[in-house]
């Protein structure tokens, strides 16, 4: 009897430590509320439980697994599998932390609370936002229906990854099409890595001579920091592979196998290419839980202080990564970096003092071009190239690749996830011999 009693409660006391819905709890207000449970969110979710104790906070995220988005660029090409991708959403959660397992509808900054899509309240002192951003494959006709079809694959989400990795196996001859969207994206190089990992692949299995690759961008350039477009010219150059800039996809007839351009610069003309491959980037926009709420600038996302992180109306809200408007490219690396940032203004901000710490833009964006090789792009908000390694990072490296597939993944995991890896900031500085 005594061991029952024991046991039972021995059960309830770890089952009480687990995260579990709100639904059940009593308690609806938390002294840090973090919307999202993404890299962001996560990696914020480690830091505040440090500096406040994990009872005084609380992380809402629906999704009951947790994706290391970067890799997919490999998994779509074969190199990784997608269930090296994920692990359970309560597995990367810090211990003790509430998880409210619900969507955001709805965000009050005036009376300090949040609707979840089960009508629940939650009330907050502080409010950390890092609900990413949102995918618009509707937006493309034809899609997302078209994914029914083989030959069509998209490296942007874990329902479709995998069919970029068949329609490669499944490549006999004809053109290989990659897109980018007439919106800004997250990891603004990952459309095109897969067009020179799927070059990479047709030379190794002896296709390569069959196919036209065709990379269509609706950017008026191929990457937007002058000092790696260069070298990237140049191995679309050598590896003859045709880059259309201001072609923005439309339309998809999965069935018939034609993807349908438009020219931006000459409003009304399309072009209809016939594929054997289609790789689609869908266009992106902010979080529908953000646009047009008051925490939303004109546009939609989030609108923060490019420096502190904080938000510009309202000084207890705070953003990070995907749904910010910082002006950057949206990266886990940007991620990283801000996270150090937002500790520091969080930190300031409850000890009644003025932020101290200035966010410079850090981003990077490892340029995966072959099987072994990658272009380390690393820059600023002013597009400078802000390079941890004192060596010439435009250039092809094999070390970079394993960086990428290999280090990264356990940064991201056991680094950025604990809220203990706040970017290269201070190992760029050691590097360089204090220089940089
Ligand atoms: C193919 C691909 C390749 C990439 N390559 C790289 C790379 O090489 N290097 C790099 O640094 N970055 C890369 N990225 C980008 C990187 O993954 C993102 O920039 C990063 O994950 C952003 O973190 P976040 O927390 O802002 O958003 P996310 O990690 O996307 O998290 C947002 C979270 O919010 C949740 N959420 C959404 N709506 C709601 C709601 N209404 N209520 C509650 N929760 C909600 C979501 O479920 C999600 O968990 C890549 C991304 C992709 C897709």
């Amino acid at each position: 009897m005594c061991s029952v009693l024991f046991h039972t409660l021995f059960l309830s006391i770890s089952v009480s430590s687990l995260h579990t819905s709100s639904s059940v709890s009593a308690k609806q207000h938390y002294k840090m509320l973090v919307l999202g449970g993404g890299s962001g969110g996560i990696a914020m979710s480690a830091r505040m439980k440090r500096m406040m104790g994990a009872e005084n906070v609380a992380v809402v995220e629906p999704s009951e697994m947790h994706y290391y988005q970067p890799i997919w660029t490999l998994v779509g090409a074969g190199a990784k599998t997608a269930a090296s991708s994920g692990r359970s959403t309560a597995s990367v959660m810090p211990s003790g932390v509430k998880w409210v397992k619900s969507k955001v509808e709805e965000i009050n900054p005036d009376t300090n609370t949040v609707r979840t899509d089960d009508g629940t309240e939650i009330s907050y002192e502080y409010l950390i936002v890092a609900l990413g951003l949102q995918l618009h494959y509707e937006r493309i006709k034809g899609l997302p229906d078209g994914f029914e079809h083989p030959k069509i694959g998209s490296n942007y989400s874990i329902q479709t990854v995998e069919k970029t990795w068949n329609a490669l196996q499944n490549f006999k001859g004809g053109n290989a099409v990659f897109s980018f969207p007439n919106t800004p994206v997250k990891c603004a190089g990952a459309p095109q890595k897969i067009m020179y990992l799927s070059d990479s692949y047709l030379r190794k299995t002896g296709k390569r001579s069959k196919a036209k690759i065709i990379y269509n961008t609706s950017l008026p350039v191929l990457f937007g920091v002058k000092k790696y477009a260069d070298s990237l010219w140049e191995i679309v150059k050598q590896r003859d592979l045709q880059v259309n800039l201001r072609q923005n996809l439309i339309e998809v007839r999965a069935d018939k196998q034609e993807a349908v351009f438009e020219n931006l610069d000459k409003p009304g003309e399309t072009t209809v290419i016939e594929y054997e491959m289609l790789h689609v980037t869908p266009p992106m926009g902010p979080s529908l839980a953000i646009k047009g709420g008051p925490l939303a600038d004109e546009v939609g996302w989030l609108d923060v202080d490019r420096d502190t992180l904080q938000h510009k109306r309202y000084p207890n809200v705070f953003g990070i990564g995907d749904c910010t408007n910082l002006p950057t490219v949206r990266t886990a690396a940007a991620v990283a970096a801000q996270s150090a940032i937002l500790n520091r203004t969080i930190s300031k901000t409850l000890k009644k003092e003025k932020p101290d710490k200035k966010y410079d833009g850090y981003t990077s964006c490892p340029l995966v071009t072959s099987y072994n090789t990658v272009i380390l792009a690393e820059f600023d908000y002013n597009l400078q190239p802000l390079e941890t390694f004192p060596i010439n990072q435009a250039k092809e490296r094999r070390l970079m690749y394993h960086m990428k597939a290999d280090l990264m993944p356990h940064l991201y995991w056991h680094g950025l996830l604990r809220g203990l890896w706040g970017g290269p900031g201070p190992y760029r500085k050691l590097l360089h011999l204090g220089m940089k």
